[in-house]
């Protein structure tokens, strides 16, 4: 069972990008995917495809996310979310605010290595994943039941 099946279409646009496609641009991409969605993974490696499902049916481009060219192949009024996983922090951003500015993505989403940005990117609107604060949370929470955080 994919912990995507019950993502909402309210807006009419259905697709997710997926920039990076790392061991988690690729989990992700095989959930979206195997819950029937639309997704689009991109990644600067054509090898990092290897990573996906054999299951997997959404599309794949092999480009620079930091070269705008990369979205050309994109209709981009159909794309509802943006999830930047790619393994630089700088590029994440990047690709989030190219999301958010150009394209006014209803939802855009960046992992940041380094905790002490996320909350200068909150205040853009633009949602992050932060492993080192949740893998934190969750050593407190297996600790003390997350009565320190
Ligand atoms: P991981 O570190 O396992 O999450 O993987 C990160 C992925 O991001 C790798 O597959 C990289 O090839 C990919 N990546 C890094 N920089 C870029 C970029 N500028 N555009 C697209 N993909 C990228």
């Amino acid at each position: 069972m994919s912990i995507f099946s019950s993502n909402s279409k309210k807006t009419g646009k259905t697709c997710t990008v997926i920039v990076g496609c790392g061991r988690l641009g690729a989990n992700i991409a095989d959930s979206l995917s195997e819950a029937g969605k639309d997704v689009v993974i991109i990644d600067s490696n054509s090898d990092s495809f290897r990573k996906l499902s054999p299951m997997f049916g959404g599309m794949k481009i092999t480009g620079d996310a930091t070269e705008m060219l990369v979205f050309n192949d994109l209709d981009m009024k159909n794309v509802s979310s943006v999830i930047a996983v790619t393994n630089h922090d700088n590029t994440n951003i990047m690709v989030a605010q190219i999301a958010r500015e150009m394209f006014h993505i209803d939802k855009v989403i960046a992992r940041l290595y380094d905790p002490a940005r996320e909350c200068v990117y909150r205040e853009l609107g633009i949602d992050t994943i932060c492993p080192v604060i949740l893998s934190t949370n969750e050593v407190d929470n297996l600790l003390f039941g997350g009565t320190t955080a």
